[in-house]
């Protein structure tokens, strides 16, 4: 029997493969997308950036079903007692979700556009060649006219191109928990407004965000020395509970996880694309997770390597080495944006100065808005432009 021949064949089914399978589906090219693990997966990262929106919208996706509304970011110092809060009003519109759910929904959305799909199936290595690239599975070989690299950090190009650049300096690891909080005042406040709360702490900062359900997402994101005599649970309680808001809204609270760990998560991957092949996603690049940023990225790259890709199959340039170098010079500015921003909140006094005193400076509040809102391509946000040339530190 002869081998199918699939026009793309994409490694990982999170919301970046799913995004690029759906999109290349809706061009009516014939798509294969293998999942290592099965739909519903756990995953983290459950809060939403705005200009996730119009992708969602071509994608057919309505995100607004069965999450919650996110009002918008606070940024709290309790030892200070200041506090700022970034709403995301007017056309700026996102979502609080849980991402098992949410992301079993983008994979069914890319089934129902026509995607072949396998789960349970992981790729184990990728040949480019000059006339097609040909996938190697635990299971089998396919070949086709283009691979994505959508396996989030497992990075399966990178690891393959020895290409991950590691990204220091910024948070080194994340303890986090999920809980469904006792019925409270403040847990009232919390689910209506929706906001995600990020507390500072001594040894870096907390993530507070309110899921449906009464659930809640709690991190604590390590960037200084710790006590070495913590052990990971007893670390995580300490630091959280230094919080005198987190200590009262966590009171006859239901823990719902054992603690989970995540670490070494900031990189970037030096070879995103190729003769045959791009990466998006996290298997493109990876920043701390303090201003939400993963699956925006996330989506918007599969959008790009999607619509240029489009382009190519219908004219046979697929192989063009250097397809995607505009597109990734748009990404690029969005990515450097965050980097700068989050290295800045690390290693400066951007909160206390910029952040905390933006109320009294609207031109600035709106302007931090755009960008945590992940409207990162906008003409004339001179905060941006600041950051990008080296100023506001
Ligand atoms: C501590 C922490 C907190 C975060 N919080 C947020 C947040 O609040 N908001 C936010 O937007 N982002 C957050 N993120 C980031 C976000 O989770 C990711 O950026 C996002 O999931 C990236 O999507 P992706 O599709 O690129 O990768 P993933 O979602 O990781 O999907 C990759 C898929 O590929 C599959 N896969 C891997 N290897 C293979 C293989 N060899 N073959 C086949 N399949 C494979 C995996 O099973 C997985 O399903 C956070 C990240 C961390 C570490």
């Amino acid at each position: 029997m002869a081998e199918t021949i699939y026009d793309v064949i994409i490694a990982g089914a999170g919301p970046a493969g799913s995004t690029a399978a759906t999109l290349l589906a809706q061009y009516h090219h014939k798509v294969l997308l293998i999942e290592r693990a099965q739909h519903p997966r756990y995953h983290i990262g459950e809060s939403m950036l705005p200009m996730a929106d119009s992708i969602m919208q071509r994608l057919g996706v309505a995100w607004e079903e069965g999450n919650l509304r996110k009002g918008g970011a606070e940024f709290i110092d309790e030892a200070s007692g200041r506090r700022t809060y970034f709403p995301l009003a007017g056309h700026y519109r996102t979502f609080q979700i849980e991402r098992s759910v949410f992301d079993e929904r983008l994979f069914l959305n890319a089934i129902k556009h026509g995607v072949k799909t396998h789960e349970q199936e992981q790729v184990q290595g990728v040949q480019c060649d000059t006339d097609k690239v040909q996938v190697k599975t635990d299971k089998t070989q396919y070949q086709g006219r283009y691979f994505i690299d959508a396996t989030g950090r497992n990075a399966l190009m990178a690891q393959q191109l020895n290409s991950i650049k590691k990204i220091d300096n910024l948070g080194k690891y994340a303890l986090y928990h999920y809980y469904k909080l006792a019925e409270s005042e403040e847990a009232d406040k919390l689910f209506t407004h929706g906001n995600i709360k990020i507390f500072l702490s001594e040894v870096g900062w907390i993530w507070c965000i309110p899921l449906t359900g009464r659930r809640l997402s709690v991190g604590l994101v390590v960037q200084k020395k710790v006590p070495l005599d913590l052990k990971q649970d007893a670390l995580f309680a300490h630091y959280i509970h230094a919080s005198t808001y987190m200590h009262e809204l966590l009171q006859g609270a239901e823990v719902l996880s054992s603690l989970r760990l995540e670490a070494d998560f900031s990189y970037q991957n030096s070879r995103r694309y190729g003769a045959r092949f791009a990466c998006c996603g996290d298997a493109a690049g990876f920043l701390d997770p303090v201003f939400s940023s993963g699956f925006f990225f996330a989506v918007k790259t599969a959008e790009l390597v999607a619509d240029q890709l489009h382009q190519a199959l219908l004219t046979g340039t697929e192989a063009v080495a250097d397809l995607h170098v505009a597109n990734d010079a748009i990404y690029q500015k969005g990515f450097k944006t965050m980097h700068l921003l989050i290295e800045r909140f690390y290693c400066s006094n951007l909160v206390e100065n910029l952040f905390f005193e933006s109320d009294r400076q609207p031109q600035i509040k709106q302007e931090i808005v755009a960008l945590l809102a992940g409207d990162l391509w906008q003409e004339g946000n001179r905060f941006q432009q600041g950051l990008l040339s080296g100023r506001n530190s």
